[in-house]
């Protein structure tokens, strides 16, 4: 792997997941020239070796898009190379070294994800990958990455956590958490993502009930304040917005969707999150909860 300039420019979604990262990035992948690639950092795992479907609906050994991509970044995809990329995850990018990044094979770690980011063909791309770990590998090795930390109300998350979903790559059902778990974990991604300004990151703050509350203007300043030029938003009319298809390598179930899409909040939670869950997660989410303004019921 050669250590060379990079031009593109790398739009980096962290939060916790069923916040709002995959819908995020489908409809900033709808700008123009910036293209979504999905949860990177699962690719070499449930892509490279696993063979699991693109966002196109084809496995991605077999996606025209990955293929170029492998072919352009490494001379193509290999079991050796995604094993090798595993290896130097589990050495450089956990979420305790957020505190002390410097490791020595973090710059072979991170140039992976360079080649491959370049190789995507455009000028910005969109990695949802959501771990504050990798976020900080990635700025940490001088990767032109801003970061886009979504946010979500944790009961809402922790009532999405508790519900049964089938992955469409497989039919399985999805990680359910306890209520409890969810939250833990929402407060732990969500305070790795809060350390990152001070790694150095530019890091924009959106919270998925804004997004849903006012799609256009949501993503019209986002795009403003990630410096992508005054956007466009043909695909957007309301609430209701138009997904092409996509080749995100990883994601939840809406990287599927293709066609006409209603934005609506899901509130399900309000109902369907028992009392004493709703007191737990509560108690375990504050004093985040209450920094990204979710405080009273909805
Ligand atoms: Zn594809």
């Amino acid at each position: 792997m050669t250590d060379r300039e990079s031009t593109t420019r790398v739009i980096y979604l962290g939060g916790l997941g069923r916040s709002g990262t995959t819908l995020l990035e489908r409809l900033l992948g709808e700008l123009p020239g910036v293209v979504a690639l999905g949860e990177v950092v699962h690719l070499w795992e449930r892509g490279v070796l696993a063979g699991e479907l693109c966002g196109c609906g084809v496995a991605f050994p077999d996606c025209p898009f990955w293929r170029q991509v492998g072919e352009r970044a490494f001379g193509g995809w290999s079991q050796a190379l995604a094993g090798k990329v595993l290896t130097l995850r589990r050495r450089v990018d956990r979420t305790r070294r957020i505190a002390r990044i410097a490791h020595p094979d973090l710059a072979e770690y991170v140039q992976a994800y360079r080649l491959l980011y370049e190789a995507a063909g455009a000028p910005v791309v969109i990695d949802s990958s959501k771990h504050a770990s990798l976020a900080c590998c990635l700025v940490a090795a001088g990767v032109d990455v801003r970061i886009v930390h979504v946010v979500r109300d944790p009961r809402a998350v922790a009532h999405s956590w508790a519900r049964t979903v089938r992955r469409p790559e497989d039919g399985q059902p999805m990680t359910r958490w306890r209520p409890a778990h969810t939250a833990v974990h929402w407060t732990a991604q969500n305070a790795a993502l809060e350390l990152l300004p001070g790694r150095g990151a530019r890091v924009t703050r959106v919270r998925y009930e804004d997004l849903l509350a006012a799609p256009g203007p949501t993503l019209t300043s986002l795009a403003l304040g990630l410096g992508l030029a005054e956007p466009e938003l043909p695909f957007l009319e309301g609430r209701t917005a138009w997904l092409g298809p996509s080749h995100t390598a990883s994601g939840n179930p809406m990287r599927f969707h293709v066609g006409r899409i209603e934005l609506r909040r899901d509130d399900a939670w309000v109902t369907g999150l028992r009392d004493g869950d709703r007191r737990v997660v509560n108690a375990l989410t504050w004093p985040l909860r209450a920094r990204y303004g979710y405080r009273g019921l909805a």
